[in-house]
């Protein structure tokens, strides 16, 4: 069932995804459990809910749920991974990671980047003489890109890792309840996931990992002995059983329908003049990142929010402020990179959601041409 269409129109799902209805009623329902490492009877109580959350979310990543650390989120996972696969290994990121593997790579200090195509996707052949040169690396890649949505073949990548004695660690924050792959199966080692990311809470994620690597993690965050040891601290139990909760409901038809939306999007986008970033590449079904050049990407944001349409430009700046997206200058975009704004549908995006975009798009964009047209100004000044 789709739900009824939110006003403002909200067009920001990979910052975060809509709550789905089902994690809303999870939540609630784990509101008042105990702590789950309390062996009275309500402590067993809150114990079924955690341990039939991991269960529930092992299943959708083809995983044992003895193998599944809870985290606070993707960031969480990402660092846990760098932190207890990376030790003494040369680490590989990809150009177009997200600040949550860049930063922790960055500050191990032995990263070296893996450069993508002009679509975004991984440079394969880069990719294997990097390995050469870095026998048994940690390969750190995402699978599908937060901005544009470009996906990364993630077999490919793990049969090159396996052949240069390489471990492969995937940030699947992105492409977990949108594409129906299995990273694990394909021979990675480990996999970061975000609730929020998929129509959960905030502030909850797993890092799940390959059976032969799950007992011998080494933790970021020591305490009581919590995960069995691999991450301490008392779970938060509502954001668990909501996340859980929301990749139980994901149908394998909400994918097609909102790329039928989606590619609605790009054909009204291309006619009005954009392009599209990463439109040869295979790309998440809900996710585009268009570009109208010498139409500065944060003039676009504010003329779409004035018209009640939520999208972003770059990245999801946490700091509120847009800066030039490094995924956009990995791919070799110059200036066009300052253009480009992220449209991710959410699972309950309306049905008129492309005519509502296009429409609002299309005023946004005659009107700050014209007004750059009538003062002659220098395009990089804001025109709302
Ligand atoms: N990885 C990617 C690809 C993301 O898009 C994000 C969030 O935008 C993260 C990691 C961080 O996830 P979280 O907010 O769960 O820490």
């Amino acid at each position: 069932m789709v739900l009824p269409a939110t006003d403002p129109l909200y067009l920001d799902a990979n910052a975060s995804e809509t709550l789905r209805p089902a994690a809303r009623a999870a939540i609630l329902a784990a509101l008042d459990a105990a702590n789950p490492a309390s062996i009275h009877r309500l402590g067993r109580a809150a114990r079924h809910i955690l341990e039939k959350s991991r269960e529930t979310i092992a299943l959708h990543c083809h995983a044992r749920p003895q193998d599944l650390v809870f985290t606070s989120g993707a960031t969480e996972a990402n660092a846990l991974a760098i932190h207890a696969l990376g030790a003494n290994r040369p680490l590989l990121i990809g150009a177009t990671e997200h600040d949550a593997i860049r930063a922790p790579a960055q500050a191990a200090g032995r990263a070296v980047t893996v450069p993508v195509t002009r679509s975004g996707v991984i440079d394969l052949a880069a990719l294997e003489r990097l390995l050469a040169a870095h026998q048994g690396a940690l390969v750190c890649l995402m699978e599908a890109n937060n901005e544009t949505g470009v996906i990364h073949p993630i077999p490919a990548i793990a049969t090159l890792c396996a052949a240069h004695q390489a471990i492969l660690h995937v940030d699947a924050a992105q492409s977990a309840g949108r594409l129906r792959t299995d990273p694990l199966g394909a021979g990675a080692a480990s996999l970061a996931l975000s609730s929020h990311k998929l129509g959960g809470p905030k502030g909850a994620g797993a890092l799940v990992l390959a059976p032969a690597i799950a007992d011998r993690l080494t933790p970021l965050i020591i305490g009581g002995g919590q995960e069995r040891g691999r991450r301490g601290g008392t779970p938060d139990l509502p954001a668990i059983a909501g996340f859980a909760a929301a990749i139980a409901v994901i149908g394998p038809e909400e994918a097609p329908r909102l790329q039928r939306l989606r590619d609605q999007i790009d054909d009204g986008a291309r006619a009005l003049g954009a392009e599209i970033i990463g439109q040869d590449a295979p790309r998440l079904p809900n996710t585009t990142c268009l570009a109208v050049r010498s139409l500065p990407a944060q003039t676009q944001v504010i003329a779409l929010d004035l018209a009640g349409i939520a999208v972003s430009a770059g990245s999801a700046c946490s700091s509120g402020k847009v800066a030039r997206s490094p995924v956009l200058d990995a791919m070799g975009l110059d200036a066009l990179a300052d253009c480009a704004i992220r449209v991710s549908l959410p699972w309950n995006c309306p049905d008129d959601a492309p005519m509502r975009f296009l429409d609002a798009y299309q005023n946004s964009i005659t009107r700050a041409l014209h007004k750059a047209d009538r003062s002659h100004i220098a395009s990089a000044e804001p025109v709302v």
